[in-house]
């Protein structure tokens, strides 16, 4: 799991692949950045 964050309304969605866009703002996925999980893996 990667967890991506929206650089537009900072929202965070956990998903295996890059979303097509923000599911909260609905921003394009060029604005969605991958952080890293290093807390607890699932
Ligand atoms: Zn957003």
């Amino acid at each position: 799991m990667a967890v991506w964050k929206c650089g537009e309304c900072g929202a965070v969605a956990e998903a295996r692949c890059k979303p097509g866009k923000c599911s909260s703002c609905g921003v394009i996925k060029d604005k969605l950045v991958k952080e890293e999980t290093a807390k607890k893996e699932k």
